[in-house]
């Protein structure tokens, strides 16, 4: 079973593709986090994900475009900007997912207890029925651990802040975004 799963950062990815492969899916993974600031932040996530995806086989897609003031227009317009930035996530995946002929969709953002994963779940399902595309909603939150014990083993880069600037300043005010729990 082919799957096209969204990878919001490596250390998320590493217990997400354990899973998945245990569950026997051919997984092809999308990095694509326009959201992320800055743009180094941006970089450093994706270098990581450059440096190991190889070591295990798992072939990668790329979204290298850094569109900022697009990304911070549609953060700004939304009443919610974390459901905004999991919908445009969701969507260019699942969209991706029907271009390569791959029927399933999911993300490794399931695997984070701090993420509010009603809001993924009504993301992934409105994706699926506008593209077509099955979305594959597992809760993986119980392999948080796995991905700690993982990342660190491998000495990864773990990012202290989900990604947009927003995420960034919440840290230090011991703000909780909107899409989070
Ligand atoms: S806090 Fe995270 S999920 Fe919410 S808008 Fe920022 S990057 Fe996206």
């Amino acid at each position: 079973m082919k799957i096209l799963l969204h990878i919001c950062c490596a250390p998320c990815a590493t217990a997400v593709v354990e899973n998945l492969r245990t569950d026997g899916y051919d997984i092809t993974g999308y990095f694509y986090n326009p959201s992320i600031h800055p743009w180094k932040e941006f970089k450093r996530r994706m270098d990581t994900l450059k440096e190991w995806a190889p070591t295990i086989d798992l072939p990668v897609i790329y979204s290298e475009e850094y569109p900022l003031e697009d990304n911070i227009r549609m953060l700004l317009g939304s009443a919610n900007r974390c459901f905004s930035c999991f919908s445009d996530r969701m969507n260019t995946t699942a969209k991706l997912a029907l271009e390569m002929g791959i029927e399933q969709f999911t993300t490794t953002l399931t695997v984070s207890p701090y993420q509010n994963q009603n809001l993924l779940i009504k993301a992934g399902e409105a994706a699926s029925d506008i593209h077509g595309v099955q979305y594959l909603y597992r809760d993986y939150r119980n392999s948080y651990r796995r991905s700690i014990e993982l990342s660190r083993g491998l000495h990864m880069y773990r990012q202290p802040y989900c990604g947009c600037v927003f995420s960034e300043r919440d840290r230090y005010l011991k703000i909780k975004s909107p899409g989070q729990v």
